[in-house]
C-alpha cells in the first residue's frame, strides 16, 4: 500500500469531501509501515474496505415548526465498520453537517472505539438541523421525525447512537423515546440517556474528565505536576465544561473558554463561580458565552476570535470542533510556552498545526485517543443496560480512569520510536497503529464481507 496513491484515488472517487480526505490521510500515513509489514492485510484489500464505509443511510427529515411551517432537513447515518462490535458513534445536529464531516467522524470513531479496549465498531450520524433558537417542542418534533427514518437501522446489538455537537441529554431523550415506541422494546439502543431510564452516571462528564486523565498520564511521562498550570480550553459545551471542571479540581487554572461567536479570556484563571455561571448559561439557559460579561464585566470577551492567539498557557485543550486550531495558532501557542496539547474535540488541529506540535516535540494527544473517554463510558452504559444494573459514579469514574491509562499505554507502546534515544512518543502514530491493528486482525479473520 502506498498511502499517497490511496489518498489520491480517494480524492478522485469522492471529491468535495475535504474533512474525510484529511482524516484518512492522517491515519494512512502513520500506519503505512505496519500495514506493509503484514502482507495478509493487502491480500484482503483491507485499506479499500476501511476507507469506504460499510453503508450510509441518507434521508429527508420533514417536521413542523411552531409557526405551522413545514421544514425539511437532511438526515444521515454512516455505519463505518463493525469488525469488533456493533456500530457505535454519536449524532450531530449542526448547520454545517454534511457527508464529508460525518464520514470523517465515523472513520475516526472506528479506531477510537478499538482503542478503548471495548467491543464497539464505528459509526456517526446527524443532520444539518440546528437546535439553536428552536423551542423544546420543535426539537422534540424534529428528533421524532429523524428517528422515524432511522429506527429500523439501529438497535442495541446493531448500531448504538449517542450525542455529539448539538445533541445532549434532551435530544437523546426525545430520540430514544421515539425509538422505543417504534421498536416496542426497552433496550440500550442509545447511550447518553437520562439517569432515570438507563443512562450511566459520569457519562455526561466522561469526555472532558477522560481528556484530563489522559493529560495526567502524558504529564507523568515527563514528571510534570498539573497543579498551578494555565490551561486554555475552547468551546463551552459538554466536553469543554466538564474539562474545565476537572482541570480546576486538579488544581490547575482555566484561562479561556469560547463558542462559535467568540472567546472569553481570564489570564489569571476563571473562578469556580465564573465557571459555574458559564456552565449554567450554556447548559441550563442555552444562552451565549458573551452573556457572562453581564455578571462578570472584568472578563475579556473577544468577538469572532478563538482563544489560541490571545492567551499564554502551558496546556491547550481544544474542545469545540474540527479544524479550529491552525498552523498560526499552533505557532502562537508554542511561542507562548505551551508544552502539552490534548484534544477534546475531534480533529480540532489542522495538519499544519499537528506538524508544528510534533516538530516542537511537545506532548500532543490527538482526539482519537484523548477524547475516547466519552465513547468508552458509553460502552460502560451498554454493559450496564445489558445487565440491567447501574454502577455507582465512583465505579464508573474508576473504570474511565483505567481505560484512559490503558489507551495512553497503547499510544506509548506503538508511538515510541525504538531508535530515538530521547524516548519521544508520537501519540498520533501510537493511537492510529494501536486502533488499526485490532480492527485489521478482526477483519482479516472474518473474511471478505
Ligand atoms: P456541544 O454541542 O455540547 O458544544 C460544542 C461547543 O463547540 C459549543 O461551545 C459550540 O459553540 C462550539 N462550536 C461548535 N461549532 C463550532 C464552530 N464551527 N466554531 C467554533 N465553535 C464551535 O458539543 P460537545 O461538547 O459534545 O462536542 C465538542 C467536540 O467534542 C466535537 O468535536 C465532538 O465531536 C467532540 N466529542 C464529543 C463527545 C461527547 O461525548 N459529547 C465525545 C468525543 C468527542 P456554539 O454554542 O456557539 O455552537
Amino acid at each position: 500500500m502506498k498511502a499517497t496513491e490511496v489518498i489520491a484515488d480517494l480524492q478522485r472517487r469522492f471529491p468535495n469531501e475535504p474533512e474525510y480526505h484529511q482524516a484518512v490521510e492522517e491515519v494512512l500515513t502513520t500506519i503505512e509501515d505496519i500495514y506493509n509489514a503484514h502482507p495478509q492485510f493487502e491480500r484482503m484489500n483491507l485499506i479499500e474496505r476501511l476507507i469506504i464505509p460499510d453503508r450510509i443511510f441518507t434521508f429527508r427529515v420533514s417536521w413542523v415548526d411552531d409557526a405551522g411551517h413545514v421544514r425539511t432537513n437532511m438526515g444521515y447515518r454512516v455505519q463505518h465498520n463493525n469488525a469488533i462490535g456493533p456500530y457505535k458513534g454519536g449524532i450531530r445536529f449542526h448547520s454545517s453537517v454534511n457527508l464529508s464531516i460525518l464520514k470523517f467522524l465515523a472513520f475516526e470513531q472506528t479506531f477510537k472505539n478499538s482503542l478503548t479496549t471495548l467491543a464497539m465498531g464505528g459509526a456517526k450520524g446527524g443532520s444539518d438541523f440546528s437546535p439553536r433558537g428552536k423551542s423544546d417542542m420543535e426539537i422534540m418534533r424534529f428528533c421524532q421525525a429523524f428517528i422515524t427514518e432511522l429506527w429500523r437501522h439501529i438497535g442495541a446489538d446493531t448500531d448504538v447512537p449517542a450525542g455529539d455537537i448539538g445533541v445532549g441529554a434532551r435530544e437523546v431523550g426525545y430520540m430514544y423515546g421515539w425509538y422505543k415506541k417504534q421498536a416496542r422494546e426497552f433496550t440500550g439502543t442509545f447511550t447518553g440517556k437520562g439517569i432515570d431510564f438507563g443512562g450511566s452516571l459520569i457519562r455526561p462528564e466522561a469526555t472532558g474528565y477522560g481528556n484530563c486523565y489522559f493529560m495526567l498520564n502524558m504529564l507523568a511521562t515527563r514528571g510534570i505536576d498539573i497543579k498551578g498550570k494555565r490551561v486554555a480550553i475552547s468551546g463551552s459545551g459538554n466536553v469543554a465544561n466538564y474539562t474545565a471542571r476537572k482541570i480546576t479540581q486538579l488544581g490547575a487554572k482555566v484561562v479561556s473558554m469560547s463558542d462559535s461567536s467568540g472567546a472569553l479570556i481570564a489570564p489569571d484563571g476563571f473562578t469556580d463561580e465564573q465557571l459555574q455561571h458559564i456552565f449554567d448559561i450554556k447548559e441550563l439557559y442555552r444562552g451565549r458565552l458573551s452573556e457572562a460579561l453581564e455578571e462578570y464585566p472584568e472578563l475579556t470577551y473577544l468577538l469572532g476570535e478563538r482563544p489560541w492567539r490571545h492567551v499564554q498557557c502551558d496546556i491547550a485543550m481544544p474542545s469545540a470542533t474540527q479544524n479550529e486550531l491552525d498552523g498560526d495558532d499552533a505557532r502562537a501557542l508554542l511561542a507562548g510556552g505551551t508544552f502539552a496539547v490534548s484534544e477534546g474535540a475531534n480533529m480540532p488541529s489542522t495538519p499544519e498545526a499537528i506538524h508544528e506540535f510534533l516538530a516542537a516535540r511537545i506532548l500532543y494527544a490527538p482526539g482519537k485517543a484523548a477524547n475516547a473517554g466519552g465513547v468508552a463510558t458509553s460502552g460502560l452504559e451498554m454493559a450496564q443496560n445489558s445487565q440491567k444494573l447501574s454502577w455507582t459514579a465512583d465505579e464508573v469514574d474508576a473504570r474511565l480512569a483505567n481505560i484512559m491509562a490503558d489507551i495512553h499505554a497503547q499510544c506509548v507502546r506503538f508511538g515510541k520510536d525504538p531508535d530515538d534515544e530521547t524516548g519521544y512518543v508520537n501519540y498520533v502514530k501510537g493511537a492510529n497503529v494501536a486502533g488499526f491493528m485490532k480492527v485489521a486482525r478482526a477483519m482479516t479473520a472474518q473474511g471478505i464481507l
